[in-house]
C-alpha cells in the first residue's frame, strides 16, 4: 500500500526528536532576528530580552509577542515594507498581501527558501487530503496579490500533479474547465464552492455526475471544519471535502487528514504553535485558547509569538492516521476578530453558520447585528431554496429561530427573503453586518 504520509519522518516524529529540531530552528530564527531585524531588535531592547538566553521551546515565554496592527503600523511608519525586514531586498523573491477587511494589507515578503517552505508544507496538507501526481488540479482562487491562489498552484505542482491555471477565468469559464478536462482535484473558498453548487445547479449541470471531481480543498474560510457546511459541499460535488486554515504571515499551517477524525494536524516543524489562555498562559490537552505561532523556517520576515485571533482547542485524543503532529479539535473555532456582543451574550458568526447550514432549504444567508429601541438583536435572514411553498417558509423560520435560540442561548429573529434576494459570494463571503458600529450611508 502507498504511503499515506509524504514525509513520514516529520509526520510520525518522536516528541523528543520534534522538540530538539524546533528549539534548534528556534534559536536560530531569534539569532536571525536580533542581529538582521531593526523591528525585533528594538522589540527585545524594549522587552528587556536576551536573544542568547532563548535556548528551547520552553523558553518562548519570555519573548514579547508580535501583533498585525504592529506590522502594519510598521509598514505604514517605514513604507513600503517596514524594518522587521531581516535579509537583503536582494534575497526577496516574492510579495504577498493579506486580505485587508479594513485599513491597508500588509505586505509579505519571501525569500526563495521561504516560499518553498510555504508550499511545500502545503503540499504535505494536499497528500494527507489523499492528492497524488497522477491527479489534476484546479486552484480556483482569484489571480492577484493574494497567496492563496499561488501557494495552491505551486502546491499541487510541488506533488508532481497536472494543474489548470484559471486565476484569472469567469465561473462560466472554469465550469466549462470542469466539464471538459479530467480535472480530479479542486481547490477553493468553500463559500465559492457552494457558489458553484447553485450555479451549476441553475445550468442543470450535476457537478457530482458531470466532472471528475474527487477531492475538494478550502481555505480563506472555516467554512469546510463546519460540519454541515462540508456536508453540502461534499454532497454537490459527490468529493471528500478537505479544511486547510493558514495565514499569509505563517504558513498553510494545518489540515485534517483523510482518516477524517475531525482533528486538524499542524505543521508543527514550520511553525511553533501556542495555545494561550485569556492570561496568556498555556492550556493542556482539551483547553481552549489564542493560537500564537513563532515561525520556525521564514528568514525574511521571521515572524515570533504571532498573535492569530484564532481560537483553537487542543486535542486530546489521538488521530488514527499515526501522525504525531500536534493537533486541534475541529480547526479554527472562531475569530476573536468576529466576536459580537449581544445583550451582554459572546456570539460568533460561525456558530450561526453552524446552526444555520444543517437546514437543507436554505440556500444563503446573512448575519445583521442591530439597535431596535435600544436593544441589541440579531437578525438571520435567509435566502430560501426557491422549490419552497409558502407554508414550508414559515415553517422553515419557526424551526430556524429553535435553533438558533437554543444554540445561542438568546433569541434571534429569522427573515425568509424571496429567493436569490442575498448577494452570492465568488471568493470570501462577506455574511455579516453588524448595523450599530457601521457608519450610515
Ligand atoms: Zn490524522
Amino acid at each position: 500500500m502507498a504511503s499515506r504520509y509524504l514525509e513520514p519522518e516529520i509526520e510520525r516524529r518522536s516528541r523528543a526528536v520534534m522538540t530538539r529540531w524546533q528549539s534548534q530552528r528556534l534559536r536560530e530564527q531569534v539569532r536571525h532576528a536580533a542581529a538582521h531585524s531593526p523591528f525585533y531588535r528594538r522589540k527585545f531592547k524594549a522587552a528587556g530580552v536576551r536573544p542568547a538566553l532563548i535556548r528551547t521551546t520552553a523558553d518562548l515565554g519570555r519573548l514579547p509577542f508580535t501583533t498585525k496592527d504592529e506590522l502594519k503600523e510598521n509598514q505604514a511608519a517605514k513604507p513600503p515594507w517596514g524594518d522587521v525586514l531581516a535579509v537583503p531586498l536582494a534575497e526577496v523573491l516574492r510579495v504577498h498581501l493579506t486580505s485587508a477587511t479594513t485599513g491597508r494589507p500588509l505586505a509579505f515578503l519571501d525569500t526563495r527558501e521561504d516560499w518553498h517552505g510555504f508550499y511545500h508544507s502545503y503540499a504535505r496538507s494536499l497528500y494527507a487530503y489523499g492528492v497524488r501526481k497522477t491527479d489534476m488540479v484546479m486552484a480556483a482562487f482569484s489571480y492577484g496579490p493574494w497567496i492563496g491562489y499561488w501557494s495552491g498552484f505551486y502546491a499541487a505542482q510541488d506533488l508532481g500533479c497536472l494543474v489548470f491555471p484559471v486565476g484569472g477565468l469567469s465561473t462560466d469559464q472554469r465550469m466549462d474547465a470542469l466539464l471538459n478536462y479530467p480535472i480530479t482535484v479542486l481547490g477553493c473558498t468553500p463559500s465559492y464552492a457552494l457558489f458553484l453548487a447553485e450555479h451549476a445547479a441553475k445550468k442543470g449541470i450535476d457537478l457530482a455526475k458531470d466532472t471528475k471531481i474527487r477531492i475538494t480543498w478550502h481555505t480563506g474560510e472555516p467554512g469546510a471544519s463546519i460540519p454541515a457546511t462540508k456536508a453540502r459541499i461534499e454532497a454537490a460535488f459527490g468529493a471528500r471535502a478537505y479544511d486547510l486554515p493558514g495565514l499569509t504571515e505563517i504558513a498553510a499551517w494545518g489540515f485534517e487528514c483523510d482518516a477524517r477524525a475531525g482533528l486538524t494536524h499542524v505543521h508543527e516543524d514550520y511553525c511553533y504553535p501556542e495555545v494561550l489562555d485569556e492570561q496568556d498562559r498555556p492550556v493542556g490537552p482539551g483547553g481552549r485558547g489564542e493560537l500564537v505561532f513563532t515561525s520556525l523556517y521564514r528568514r525574511a520576515m521571521p515572524l515570533l509569538r504571532y498573535r492569530t485571533r484564532d481560537i483553537v482547542q487542543v486535542a486530546d485524543r489521538r488521530c488514527p492516521c499515526g501522525r504525531t503532529l500536534i493537533a486541534f479539535e475541529g480547526g479554527v473555532l472562531a475569530r476573536l476578530d468576529d466576536m459580537k456582543k449581544v445583550r451582554g451574550i459572546i456570539v460568533y458568526p460561525r456558530r450561526i453558520e453552524e446552526l444555520v447550514r444543517p437546514h437543507a432549504a436554505v440556500d444563503e444567508f446573512q448575519i445583521v447585528f442591530r439597535r431596535h429601541a435600544g436593544l441589541d438583536e440579531i437578525v438571520v435572514r435567509i435566502d430560501p431554496s426557491p422549490s419552497l411553498s409558502l407554508a414550508e417558509r414559515t415553517g422553515l423560520r419557526a424551526r430556524l429561530e429553535e435553533s438558533l435560540r437554543t444554540g445561542l442561548g438568546l433569541r434571534a429573529t429569522v427573515e425568509i427573503t424571496e429567493p436569490g434576494a442575498l448577494p452570492r459570494w465568488d471568493h470570501k463571503a462577506k455574511r455579516v453586518r453588524d448595523e450599530r458600529t457601521e457608519v450610515p450611508f
